[in-house]
């Protein structure tokens, strides 16, 4: 069987290696939106692949038997089309999905960070993690200090859009120190799961916590961990 892992999170790399480890055959696909992407140790393909249509028909010409589709929590395209594409080609899929951090009494929580953005005034100085997609809704909002963390550099920001470029992993003693240096004193970040060191440094301070919802999973079967993507593997390839 040739396994298709669709990558662009910790998790993916982690199952890679893994999967390589029990002798499977592996292809890791990523988007290509950082320009060092991390090694996955398995034959990887970089680049989109045009849609459902396109991925179908690279399915059936490299004779992928199923697909994994570990791709980020927040990432909103991809997995449908994951999931029209398997349909498609006929072969089974699964999504893996960190599980979510469960709320907080005080969080204020949103569906998107236009309805975020809105529910800030002066003097609110905000610490942003929530990626490099969408920065609209800073723009629109000159009155407001934000801090803005990429992995990769942004471009020329206005003067009240402070861009921060680093690479996790970010253990609690960097992120307290980041939010007392700048006086931060919100957190807006999307509910992806993992390390909690931001949130709990975030509390530690006093700061109001502001979590991006996430969007719903296209259906079908969906597993939290490693472990789980394993069994339903030797299922697959038994059934
Ligand atoms: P997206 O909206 O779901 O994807 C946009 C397009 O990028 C897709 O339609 C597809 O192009 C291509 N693509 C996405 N993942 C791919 C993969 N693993 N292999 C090949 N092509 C892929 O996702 P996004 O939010 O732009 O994120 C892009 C990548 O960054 C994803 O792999 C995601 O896991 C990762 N990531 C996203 C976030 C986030 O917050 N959104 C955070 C960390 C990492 P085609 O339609 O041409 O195939």
């Amino acid at each position: 069987m040739t396994i298709l892992l669709l990558g662009g999170t910790g998790e993916a790399r982690a199952l890679a290696a893994l999967l390589r480890e029990q002798g499977r055959e592996v292809i890791a696909s990523l988007a290509g939106v950082t320009r060092k992407p991390e090694d996955y140790g398995v034959p990887t393909r970089i680049g989109g692949f045009g849609g459902a249509e396109g991925l179908s028909a690279w399915i059936d010409q490299n004779r992928i038997t199923c697909l994994i589709d570990a791709t980020h929590p927040f990432a909103r395209r991809m997995p449908f089309n994951a999931a029209a594409a398997a349909e498609r080609s006929g072969i089974p899929r699964l999504r893996l999905l960190r599980p979510e951090w469960p709320p907080g009494p005080d969080w204020r929580q949103f569906d998107d960070l236009e309805a975020a953005c809105r529910a800030l005034s002066p003097p609110d100085r905000v610490l942003v993690t929530t990626g490099r997609e969408d920065l609209a809704p800073f723009v629109k909002r000159p009155e407001i200090q934000f801090w803005i963390r990429t992995i990769e550099p942004l471009g020329p920001l206005p003067g009240h859009m402070h861009p921060i470029t680093a690479r996790p992993p970010f253990p609690l003693d960097h992120e307290r120190e980041l939010m007392r240096r700048h006086r931060i004193t919100h957190l807006l970040t999307k509910n992806s799961g993992g390390s909690r060191a931001k949130l709990d440094a975030a509390e530690a301070l006093g700061l109001t916590i502001m979590m991006i919802r996430r969007p719903a999973p296209p259906g079908g079967p969906v597993a939290h961990d490693l472990g789980s993507v394993v069994a339903w593997i030797k299922e697959t390839v038994a059934s």
